[in-house]
């Protein structure tokens, strides 16, 4: 008899065997569908030797110290300070929208002052209801179009303007020339990368690790005392409720004989391309060698569920989702998908450990 069986090795799952095994003494079963731990934020060398992440771009920012010290037990740090590039109007410009970027694309010399006086003539009074709102209210429409519209529908697969405010409130406006992506106290990458450090997290004789098995598989066979979900919670309901939407992606990976192919980690594409932004971990991660790895994202509809959709129908889908998890017992739902929450990975983290705190003995 397991005390806990956890559903997905990913930050969430990991986070939760970790302190139970190690501060609780429980005996964890671990299980996970794919063949690897660290769930998104997997990290692997490819056959050309680069250490790429899998899943997408994994930059690691946060306020949270607790957090950050926590993760600081398993890992050193990468120190790195993410920087990302817009391709707009046939030019390379900073993004976040900053003093250097509008100087740069309109060609003037504004000040932190006169850029001020320059967005307040364009942009346009609104309650920030929407996506859209919370761009256009502080740019205006012109460079809304230009920076974020075509981004957001390819993203997405809907305008800005049904999505919640939160999604492009994610991207600040700044009136001076920093050209950092995070304005966080703590950022980077783990040393040795993000798997070496959720490894070490397990690394505990209570916490038995299933890879290559689906919940599904096990459920009835194996006994266990307490669950902790962390996969969609309409999968675990079989949609009972409805469908909740997942916007998905598709990382295309392409090997460059060159040391760099760009000069920044991310290169976004706001326009007419079908992939969102090129990635270059290298960048990141500050790891030297002759040949590169890029990779092309491009959303789609359908695949493995990566955004939960922050949209208001949704939420409230997930609402009734979240009343009937709150009947169950000894049944706890956490993570990105767990929570239909778009969490940061240092959002995860602080809510697993928020749930191990409730759990009690
Ligand atoms: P996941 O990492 O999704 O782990 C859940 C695990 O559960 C998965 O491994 C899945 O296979 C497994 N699972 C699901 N269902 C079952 C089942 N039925 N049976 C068995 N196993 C199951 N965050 C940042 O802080 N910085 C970034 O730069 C950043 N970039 C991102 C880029 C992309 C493209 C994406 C998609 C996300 C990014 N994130 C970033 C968010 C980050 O990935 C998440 O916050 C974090 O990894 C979520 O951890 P999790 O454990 O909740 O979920
Ligand atoms: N966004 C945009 N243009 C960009 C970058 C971001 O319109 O060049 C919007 C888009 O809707 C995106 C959201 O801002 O989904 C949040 O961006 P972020 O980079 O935080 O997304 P993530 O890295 O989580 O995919």
């Amino acid at each position: 008899m397991f005390d806990y069986l956890i559903v997905g090795a990913g930050l969430a799952g990991c986070t939760l065997a970790e302190r139970l095994a190690n501060e609780r003494g429980a005996q964890v079963l671990l299980v996970e569908k794919r063949s690897h731990i660290a769930g998104n934020a997997y990290d692997c060398y490819d056959d050309k030797g680069v250490l790429i992440h899998r899943y997408g771009a994994h930059l690691f920012h946060t306020n949270d110290r607790d957090v950050f010290l926590y993760l600081s037990r398993f890992t050193d740090w990468h120190h790195y300070l993410h920087r990302v590039l817009t391709w707009v109007d046939g030019q390379l410009l900073p993004f976040p929208i900053n003093l250097d970027t509008l100087n740069q694309l309109y060609s003037l010399s504004l000040t932190a002052d006169t850029m001020r006086e320059f967005l307040n003539s364009r942009r346009e009074q609104r309650e920030a209801v929407n996506s859209e709102d919370v761009i256009v209210s502080q740019v205006g429409r012109e460079l809304y179009e230009k920076f974020f519209d075509r981004y957001t529908r390819k993203q997405w697969g809907i305008p800005a303007s049904d999505l919640e405010p939160e999604v492009c409130a994610r991207i600040p406006v700044r009136f001076n020339r920093d050209g950092r992506y995070f304005a966080d106290t703590y950022q980077g990458i783990p040393k040795q990368g993000y798997t070496r450090m959720v490894e070490r997290m397990i690394d505990h004789p209570k916490i038995k690790l299933m890879l290559n098995t689906d919940f599904a598989e096990i459920k009835d066979v194996i006994p266990f005392r307490r669950l902790i979900f962390t996969g969609p919670i309409d999968e675990y309901f079989g949609y009972a409720l409805g469908r909740l939407p997942y916007r998905s992606l598709r990382f295309e990976f392409e090997q460059v004989h060159q040391e760099y192919f760009q000069p920044a980690c991310v290169v976004n594409y706001p326009n007419e391309f079908d992939f969102t932004r090129i990635i270059e971990i290298k960048h990141a991660t500050g790891q030297r060698c002759p040949v590169t790895t890029i990779v092309r994202e491009y959303p789609a509809g359908e695949g493995e569920p990566y955004y939960p959709v922050p949209a208001r129908k949704n939420r409230e889908r997930y609402e009734q989702y979240a009343q009937a998890a709150a009947q169950l017992s000894d049944v706890y739902f956490v993570g990105r998908l767990g929570q239909y929450r778009y969490l940061n990975m240092d959002q995860v983290v602080r809510e697993a450990l928020n749930l191990y705190e409730r759990l009690g003995p």
